[in-house]
């Protein structure tokens, strides 16, 4: 019997691409915050990362609107808040509706907390 909150489609492959995408989005985030901290002008359209990762492609274009709308806090807590869900093995499952939230909505939004019913 499958762990009920455990996403039915994720291996531990796919949940460590996952993870690997979001710890790269971290990085960038933490980065641009400390930028901003700094009173940096913070430059967009040098994101890199994801491209070389191909679940997470979709990410990167989704990133850069995040970023020029200056959400970069709150999104920093949305990736940290679905890496704790990789490690509590909940990454993937909405609480909404304890259903799993489908992959090509994950691979737009890896950090996507909710499915879309319930955002
Ligand atoms: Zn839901």
């Amino acid at each position: 019997m499958p762990d009920a909150s455990a996403h039915d489609s994720l291996g531990d492959e796919d949940l460590a691409a996952y993870r690997s995408v979001l710890e790269e989005l971290r990085t960038e985030l933490e980065h641009r915050e400390a930028l901003k901290r700094e009173g940096a002008d913070i430059p967009i359209g040098d994101i890199t990362y994801g491209k070389q990762a191909g679940k997470g492609s979709g990410a990167t274009e989704r990133f850069e609107d995040v970023a020029i709308h200056g959400q970069v806090a709150q999104q920093l807590a949305a990736v940290e808040q679905a890496l704790a869900r990789i490690e509590a093995g909940e990454f993937g499952v909405c609480p909404g509706c304890n259903q799993a939230i489908p992959i090509d909505r994950l691979n737009i939004i890896p950090w996507a907390a909710t499915c879309v019913s319930c955002a």
